[in-house]
């Protein structure tokens, strides 16, 4: 359930959503490692046709090429911490002249820090643009550290579905449902980096709950099994939500 504000919702309506509203809009997904900001992103991106961009997927692919943003970021991402700001918000920058992203993006995983949320209310700003709508998704701590260990993602760049060996199992062991290719656990999806990367997210980036609350931008969900809502459940809250009010 998606509600505004810090409180998630428990009743929700439908209608037809405006299309050309929807391509203009700057979503962006908040939450701690786990919370399935990916796996929403890549659901939204589809339905609402938005591109979805990761700071993460972008790391990882410059990591897999050996880049030297690669190597520098890998330094941090191994360890559970942050990649520098002034590195991630000049990548963003960069990213968000492209074109492909003109009329609308979905941020998934950046901004981390309240410098990057303020960098970026700069940079939509100096493009008469700004952030639409900010989904912030809650699970319970104990169920995220169970959800990290247990994700598995496609190998393949272009297609990245995501999977969970217990709440959402592939068909056959170890291959994507979609695209056929190798199913992988991303080196920083262990225990001992999940606690790291809680921490940093715990000081970090929780501050920005309260920075966009305060802009009447933030809009709440709660992932969990024990509600039985799962990442494609509030998927479809959201895509609902936006159907209705904007
Ligand atoms: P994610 O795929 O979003 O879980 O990101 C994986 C890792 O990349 C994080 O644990 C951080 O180390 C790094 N990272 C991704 N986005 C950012 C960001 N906006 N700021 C700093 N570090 C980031």
């Amino acid at each position: 359930m998606l509600k505004k504000g810090i409180k998630p919702l428990t009743k929700l309506g439908a209608k037809f959503f405006d299309k050309e509203d929807i391509k203009n809009m700057n979503i962006i997904m908040l939450g701690a490692p786990g919370t399935g900001k990916g796996t929403i992103a890549g659901i939204l991106e589809k339905k609402l046709k938005i591109p979805q961009v990761s700071t993460g997927d972008i790391f990882r692919k410059h990591m897999k090429e050996g880049t030297e943003l690669g190597k520098l970021a890998e330094s941090y991402i191994s360890k559970g911490a942050l990649v520098p700001d002034d590195v991630t918000i000049g990548l963003v920058e960069d990213r968000l002249k492209e074109k492909d992203v003109q009329s609308g993006i979905i941020l998934d995983g950046f901004p981390r820090t309240v410098k990057q949320a303020e960098e970026l209310d700069k940079m939509l700003e100096s493009e008469n643009k700004k952030v639409d709508i900010v989904i912030n998704l809650t699970t319970p701590e104990e169920e995220i550290i169970e959800r990290i260990v247990n994700r598995r993602v496609c190998s393949n760049q272009e297609c990245k579905t995501i999977f969970n060996l217990q709440l959402n199992p592939p068909k056959q062991e170890g291959i994507c449902d979609k695209c056929g290719s190798e199913l992988v656990q991303r080196k920083d999806d262990t225990v001992e980096t999940v606690k790291s990367r809680l921490n940093s997210y715990f000081e970090q980036t929780s501050p920005l709950v309260e920075y966009y609350e305060k802009k009447g931008k933030l809009y709440s969900a709660v992932v969990s099994k024990s509600i039985n809502k799962l990442g494609k459940d509030v998927a479809e809250d959201v895509v609902k939500y936006i159907e209705e009010n904007f």
